[in-house]
Parts: C-alpha cells; structure tokens; sequence
C-alpha cells in the first residue's frame, strides 16, 4: 500500500532531527513557534533544487538529501550566521518511501551535524522538486554582506575551486574518482568560517555559480574592480591538470563549489590567515580589490585579461 502524505510527515519529517530548545512547537501544527534569541537578527534564505535542472531523477537520494540543505547552510555561512531551523518543501511524483527514507538520511545527518532542527514545511504531488528554507541567526552589524567591499582589500577564497565541476564533466565519460564526487555531491557548507570572518571580512559571498559570477555580484554591490591572479588559485591536483591546458573554466566558472569568497582589509589580511590556520580553516589570497569597476585576469605569463561573468543563469 502507497505511504499517504500524513505517513510520509509522521514517519520521516516530524522526528528527523533533534530537539532545540528555541522550538517552541515543530513539526506536527499549522505553523511552527520558535524563539529568536534577544537582540539578533534572522537571517533566513532559500533554494530550491528541480529534479532534471540541479540534479537527476535517479541520483542516490541521500545526497540529494544532503546538497538540498547544504546549498542553504552555505548562505548562512555566507552571511556568517549560526544556522538554527529549516523548513522542507517537497514535490513527489509518488509517495516512494524508500526515496524519501534515504533523501531524509542525507538531509538529516548534515542537519545534525550543524544543529539544525527540521520545523515543518510542506508535501504535495508533482513533478519531483526540493525547496528548503534555513534560518540562523547573526548580529545584523557584523553580518557579512556583498556590499562592504573597498579598493585595496584583499581578495581571498576558501577551500579549492573547480572540483565539482570537474565531477560533473567527468560523471558524463568516466567514473569520478571518489574525493571529486564527493564535491560535488556533499559539499559542506563553510558555517564556521562565516562564524569566524565576523569583525574581519568587509564583504562575503559564497560561490554556487563560478567565482567570476560570484565575484561579479560582490564588485557589482560594493562599487569596486577587482584583480585575480590565476597561478594563486587554489585548485587540486585534478584540477589543476585540467587547467594546465591553458583552460580555466572550471575554477573561474564552474559552479557548485560552496566555498565562500571574501574581502580583507590590506591591515587584517596577515592576522586573518592566522586566525584561520589556527581554525584549520583553508583559505587563499588571490587578487584584490580595485577602485573602478571590472575583473582583471593576471595569467600565470603576466598577460592580463578581461575576466566576463559566465556564471548560470537559468533564464539565458
Ligand atoms: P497545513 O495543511 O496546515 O499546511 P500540512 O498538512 O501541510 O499542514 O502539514 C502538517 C504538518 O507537517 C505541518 O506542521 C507541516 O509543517 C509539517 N510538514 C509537512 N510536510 C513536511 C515536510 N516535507 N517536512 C517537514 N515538515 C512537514
Ligand atoms: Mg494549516
């Protein structure tokens, strides 16, 4: 007998993850009652993940589960907020328990692993689709915005670029060796470098759609230019082969890494990194920002080009 939308909530959404003691009331009501913590502010974001757009059909569930919160947590870390609660909208062409069992294992154990309690959200019948919605909670001064960029900031990225596109163009021809699949199937969202940049960074992004694109937004709030230097870039062995060719499309413009980008005052940028190594917290400076508007390309020769945004859009 098919699960009926009331067995899929009471079986896999109502005790998914733990208890907070901000919850007043979860899953279960009309609505759910949480309590925001004095003198901070929510910050709330969503993403939505479409079924043949951000991933296949017949991808493993668990991480879908887990891609589906983590894009979300990775714009809390943006901001550098603590994330809290979560609400799930899920759109099911049926109710297919074993589905949805194992989408909840992979949403359940990153929600635990950073805190998250699972408060309510919504289950229809449709083409199949994930919307999830996050809040945290943030100081709203030392919030991490894209506008607070200046000329002369340094410019620094965390983590490695490129990995998961380098998967997905792989995933196409051959099998994807295990530390690139996992980039692009489990990306964990950098929550306590966001935390950390708090009273550092002028201005954080995180990059969902290619560091140019994602640059672009922070040059493009903040009234500034900015200068890459591609031979800082950090990138994997994989990836770095790749681009050895003389293409950097994926570090510059594949999407999908999760990483956050960040502006550092020239004065900070010496006490941030160490601050950072003590976190083992991996970041790399890589250019800076300029007055002016535009992306430079130092190339490892010394030529310099024009960096254009090539980032995703969905309606290009
Ligand atoms: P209503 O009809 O009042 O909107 P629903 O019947 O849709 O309520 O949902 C009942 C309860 O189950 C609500 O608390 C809702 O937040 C929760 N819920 C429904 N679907 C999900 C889901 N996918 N994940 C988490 N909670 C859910
Ligand atoms: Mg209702």
């Amino acid at each position: 007998v098919a699960a009926s939308e009331f067995d899929l909530i009471r079986r896999y959404f109502a005790d998914a993850t733990g208890t907070r003691a901000d919850v007043a009331l979860g899953v279960g009501d009309d609505c759910a009652l949480l309590d925001v913590p004095a003198g901070q502010s929510l910050a709330v974001s969503m993403d939505s993940l479409v079924a043949g757009r951000h991933f296949l059909p017949a991808d493993c569930p668990e991480g879908v589960g887990h891609k589906a919160l983590a894009v979300n947590l990775s714009d809390l870390a943006a901001m550098g907020a603590h994330p809290a609660w979560t609400l799930l909208s899920l759109t099911l062409p049926q109710a297919d328990e074993a589905w949805v069992e194992a989408f909840m294992q992979g949403f359940s154990r990153l929600a635990n692993a950073f805190g998250v309690q699972l408060v309510g959200g919504d289950t229809t019948r449709g083409p199949l689709s994930i919307t999830v919605q996050v809040s945290g909670f943030v100081d709203a001064p030392t919030a991490l915005r894209r506008s607070g960029a200046r000329p002369g900031d340094r410019l620094f990225v965390s983590g490695t670029l490129g990995d998961a596109a380098l998967a997905l163009r792989l995933r196409q021809a051959a099998d994807v060796p295990a530390e690139l699949a996992e980039r692009l199937d489990r990306p964990m969202p950098r929550v306590a470098l966001g935390r950390l940049l708090r009273g550092h960074a002028d201005a954080a992004i995180d990059i969902s759609d290619g560091l140019l694109a994602d640059l672009h937004h922070v040059c493009e709030a903040s009234g500034v230019g900015a200068r890459v230097e591609l031979n800082k870039l950090p990138l994997s062995g994989p990836v770095q082969a790749a681009c050895r060719t003389g293409d950097w499309q994926l570090p510059l413009s594949g999407g999908d890494d999760y990483e956050l980008l960040f502006s550092v005052p020239p004065t900070d940028a010496a006490e941030l990194q160490q601050l950072c190594a003590r976190a083992q917290q991996p970041v790399r400076e890589i250019g800076e920002f300029t007055a002016g508007q535009g992306i430079v390309l130092i190339h490892p020769d010394g030529r310099e080009t024009e960096g254009a945004p090539h980032g995703f859009d969905h309606f290009r």
